[in-house]
């Protein structure tokens, strides 16, 4: 099964990605250990995407696709895989779409975990960090026993500057722009699955769970 996961900031995407990997057993391929491994095992495309990263440029998408082809093509990926952080944009799913294609292969289900915009800024403004050891909590979802103090060692809680909510609103809206053509190109493909993301982490697991054993009978 070749799966491509989305999800804004916030909604859930890196515990279901854990899930469905325990689950699965398929490889769960974000962009950024890509880079990492290429640039740590020295490829060629991981020597080039390091010059841009340095430069502080962003690393241009011939580089970053035959960095994703490179990776597909390992052995690990042969019964499949989940994408997590690329495609970014309509280009790189065209560019996906035909380097899967000379692989024989397709993006079989690109799953949405959709949660609204009001409570996505909820829970991205919760977030409190211990000052002392870093230890993040969650004043809704992983409250601190004492309010304002780390369970470990008493340090002071603050909330990081990015996390207030204009910053978080405008980081939303920004990504909601930039994922709506690639949800309107996959959904012309005929792939894309919408999940309600505003539900308990096992009932929206059970729902992504329902479409992908579905396409395993
Ligand atoms: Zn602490």
């Amino acid at each position: 099964m070749n799966i491509v996961l989305m999800g804004l900031p916030g909604a859930g995407k890196g515990t279901q990605a854990d899930k469905i990997v325990e689950k699965y057993e398929t490889p769960h391929i974000s962009t950024g250990d890509m880079f990492r491994a290429a640039i740590q095992e020295g490829t060629e495309l991981g020597v080039k995407a390091k010059s841009y990263m340095d430069q502080g440029a962003l690393v241009p998408d011939e580089v970053t696709i035959g960095i994703v082809r490179e990776r597909l093509s390992k052995p690990d990926c042969d019964k499949g895989f989940l994408l997590d952080g690329f495609p970014r944009t309509v280009p790189q799913a065209a560019a996906l779409d035909e380097l899967l294609s000379d692989m024989g292969r397709r993006i079989e289900h690109v799953l949405n975990i959709q949660v609204d915009k009001d409570e996505l800024v909820a829970r991205l403004t919760g977030r409190r960090i211990c000052k002392v050891c870093g230890t993040s909590y969650h004043l809704q979802f992983n409250p601190p026993k004492v309010e304002g103090q780390c369970d470990k060692d008493g340090g002071e809680l603050y909330q990081r500057a990015d996390d207030n909510p204009e910053t978080v609103t405008n980081r939303l809206e920004v990504n909601m722009t930039q994922t709506a053509p690639l949800l309107s190109y996959y959904d012309g493909k005929g792939v894309l699955e919408n999940i309600n993301g505003q539900q308990n982490i096992d009932i929206v697991f059970k729902e992504l769970d329902v479409i992908l054993q579905k396409s395993n009978q």
